[in-house]
């Protein structure tokens, strides 16, 4: 009888570890579910903007974390540049933090080798604090092959979420394949815009002012948007050349396109027409005040000579048309681009004619 009732034990004991790693396994299960759901979902990001977004609102739904930054080490401003270039100011995108000081960044975490994971410390968290408080966390780097390019910061309000003896494969496999997802759409944007900008002035080249140009007239023509072009021509360029030399004139015209660059907003787009040529395309912008930009322009480039490498300085002055698209041409779209290039163009011949360093604009529907 004594044997009977030991085997049942023994049966009723082995059902229950039966039942616990079926458990377990069914857990495993999901959570690796969900991890492989998470990176399927990163490598599929369109580009570098939404996969920013599925490294930080994306992971922290799925997770159901209170908190995910990513936080990316950018010494020269080059992802900066890039989601600009894309029409984002990476101030605006949330959860994203851009550290230039590298050093100083460094320096508030441990070592990032592996992922940490523990209680939440105060030092990780320079940013501002997320609602619910953070009671444990994970860092998982972010490591490619030239080096530690940030890392990802896991926020959770449970304090036994995430602690030191847990296990962090998974983590670990996030992290990596985060970094080769970043430094891909890193790279795809660069090759991107390496196609549709200028060598020398990084400025567009004046295809992707073609392209650009026929989707803003659409754009504002179906919606009644004015749209205003200035072309811009640096004065007596020739003898900038033959004076200082081709290689100070190309530094004349590397600060003529940040000056002009520093006066724009991100939805305007300036390219490099031609040699010493600039046309700017400013959307939503009537004549009158294309006029007012293009004389901050003139101002700010005429206001002091460049400074050579060389410790030499170069004045430098420049000739400004403005014109705006027609807004009661029948012409097609094409036929109204051509024409508002045209009408800048034949402005700044005004403008040559009249002196040079000025703004000459076009009457309107002239
Ligand atoms: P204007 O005031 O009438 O515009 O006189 P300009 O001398 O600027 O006019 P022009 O169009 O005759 O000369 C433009 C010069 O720009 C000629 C060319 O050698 C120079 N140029 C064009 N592209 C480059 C470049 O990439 N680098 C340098 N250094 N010079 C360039
Ligand atoms: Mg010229
Ligand atoms: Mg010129």
């Amino acid at each position: 009888m004594q044997r009977v009732d030991e085997l049942e034990a023994e049966n009723q004991a082995l059902r229950q570890l039966l039942h616990k790693l079926t458990n377990d396994a069914a857990y495993n299960e999901s959570v690796m579910q969900r991890f492989q759901e998470r990176e399927l979902g990163l490598l599929s990001a369109q580009d570098l903007p939404d996969l920013i977004e599925r490294l930080t609102t994306g992971l922290r739904t799925s997770f159901g974390l209170e908190s995910v930054r990513l936080v990316l080490l950018d010494p020269y401003g080059v992802v900066e540049e890039l989601l600009g270039a894309l029409g984002v100011q990476s101030c605006h995108i949330p959860h994203l933090y851009l550290e230039r000081d590298v050093r100083a960044t460094l320096d508030r975490y441990p070592d990032l080798h592996r992922p940490w994971l523990g209680p939440w410390v105060r030092r990780h968290q320079p940013f501002p604090s997320p609602q619910t408080p953070i009671r444990s966390e994970a860092l998982l780097p972010l490591r490619q092959p030239d080096g530690l390019a940030g890392f990802l910061h896991l926020g959770s309000s449970d304090p036994k979420r995430f602690h030191p003896q847990q296990g962090t494969e998974f983590l670990d496999r996030l992290g990596r394949l985060a970094a080769v997802c970043l430094e891909n759409a890193v790279n795809r944007e660069r090759l991107r815009l390496s196609g549709l900008t200028d060598g020398l002035t990084g400025l567009y080249n004046r295809r992707h002012l073609d392209t650009r140009l026929a989707e803003e007239v659409a754009r504002a023509k179906r919606h009644r948007l004015t749209l205003s072009c200035l072309f811009i021509d640096a004065d007596h360029f020739k003898q900038i050349n033959d004076r200082y030399g081709h290689a100070a004139g190309d530094q004349v015209l590397i600060a003529l396109a940040k000056r002009i660059r520093d006066q724009l907003r991100t939805s305007d787009l300036a390219a490099r027409y031609g040699g010493e040529e600039i046309a700017v395309l400013l959307p939503q912008t009537d004549l009158e005040n294309a006029s007012r930009l293009a004389e901050r322009i003139r101002e700010a480039i005429a206001s002091s000579p460049v400074e050579t490498t060389e410790g030499g300085t170069i004045p430098i002055t420049v000739s400004i048309g403005v014109a705006t698209l027609p807004q009661h041409a029948e012409a097609s779209l094409d036929e109204l681009a051509r024409e508002l290039l045209e009408l800048a163009d034949r402005q700044v011949y005004r403008a040559k004619e009249t002196g040079r360093n000025r703004v000459c604009a076009a009457a309107p529907d002239a």
